[in-house]
């Protein structure tokens, strides 16, 4: 099953496992800051999620 990423606009393919997302308030917080429009319950591919992870695990932000 495809889906769009709302973040990144993309179509993918494998489905992302969100309820990683939502055990993790702070990144739910730095993705809502860069997009206000986007909600947990949206469809974000991996690609997203890991980006963010990266940023708080290498302490940018
Ligand atoms: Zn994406």
């Amino acid at each position: 099953m495809k889906y769009k990423c709302q973040i990144c606009n993309r179509e993918i393919d494998d489905f992302a496992s969100l309820a990683h997302i939502k055990t993790e308030e702070y990144l739910l917080e730095l993705i809502r800051r860069d997009h206000p429009e986007w909600h947990e319950s949206k469809q974000t591919c991996h690609k997203c999620v890991d980006y963010y992870r990266q940023l708080i695990k290498d302490g940018e932000i």
